[in-house]
């Protein structure tokens, strides 16, 4: 979006004219979140990237950012990119799900997408920080929340140096901040520790598959079999 656009975008009412959430008329599907939180270096990116070429039915949530594209990145694939002028503007409209400042970087979760992934049947996934992953637990509760975690700190440091993309000082950095995001890990619900990526991989798909048959999520699939049995009556309640 060019500048003009932009200032056009903000100053219209909600929802913002973002090209990528266009709101549907009727939410059909009860979408479950998941929210995938780790330090940096951990393989979040590596298994969520899997994860979503794997099981079918899952959209990401492309967050908005004020930080630069890095490598390959694209415009509304990885993140959207906009300034700081933009996103405290949207801020000041209450446009975001959560949002938070990460390493001087804001990034945020437009309110959109939770309405673009009921509207298209989806399951939602998530890749924010433990601030965002608390903000948006307290208002979906039944968010399903997965801490990735290394299996140590020798190890981490070591896929941060295979990763080849920061300088010594930056990973040192990194380190620091693992140890005091890591101190989080009991507010998910899942920690998956990774280890060995296929096997990372099966658990990360063996929750989604889980999540996905809680009764509670399915109870629209029950009542129909229910009646092929003969019961007229609702029986969620196991009476
Ligand atoms: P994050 O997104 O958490 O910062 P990445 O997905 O970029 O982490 O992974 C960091 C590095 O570790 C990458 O080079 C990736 O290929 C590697 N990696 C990820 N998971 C594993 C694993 N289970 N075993 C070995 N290397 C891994
Ligand atoms: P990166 O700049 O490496 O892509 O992301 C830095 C951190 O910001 C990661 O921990 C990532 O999970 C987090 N992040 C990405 N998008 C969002 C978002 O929309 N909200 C929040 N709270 N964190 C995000």
């Amino acid at each position: 979006m060019g500048d003009g656009e932009w200032k056009r975008a903000l100053r219209a009412p909600f929802p913002v004219p973002c090209p990528l959430f266009p709101v549907p008329a009727f939410p059909l599907y009860m979408t479950t979140v998941f929210i995938i939180s780790a330090p940096s270096g951990s393989g979040k990116s590596t298994l969520v990237t899997r994860l979503m070429a794997n099981v079918p039915g899952l959209m990401f949530s492309v967050s908005y950012t004020t930080r630069k594209p890095r490598g390959v990145e694209k415009e509304g694939e990885n993140y959207c990119y906009v300034s700081r002028e933009q996103f405290e503007c949207m801020i000041g409209r209450g446009e975001f799900l959560e949002w938070a400042e990460v390493f001087g970087n804001y990034y945020g979760t437009h309110k959109g997408i939770l309405e673009q992934a009921q509207g298209r049947g989806k399951d939602l996934v998530l890749d924010i920080d433990v601030q965002g992953a608390r903000q948006l637990k307290e208002q979906i509760s039944e968010a399903v929340t997965v801490f990735i975690l290394a299996p140590s700190r020798q190890i981490l440091e070591q896929r941060l140096r295979a990763r080849g993309e920061d300088r010594d000082e930056v990973i040192q950095r990194r380190l620091r901040e693992a140890a005091e995001e890591i101190r989080n890990y009991n507010q998910y619900d899942y920690v998956l520790i990774n280890r060995d990526l296929t096997e990372s991989d099966a658990i990360l798909s063996a929750i989604v598959h889980a999540e996905r048959v809680r009764r509670i999520r399915i109870e629209d699939q029950i009542q129909p079999i229910l009646e092929t049995f003969g019961f007229k009556e609702v029986l969620k309640d196991g009476r």
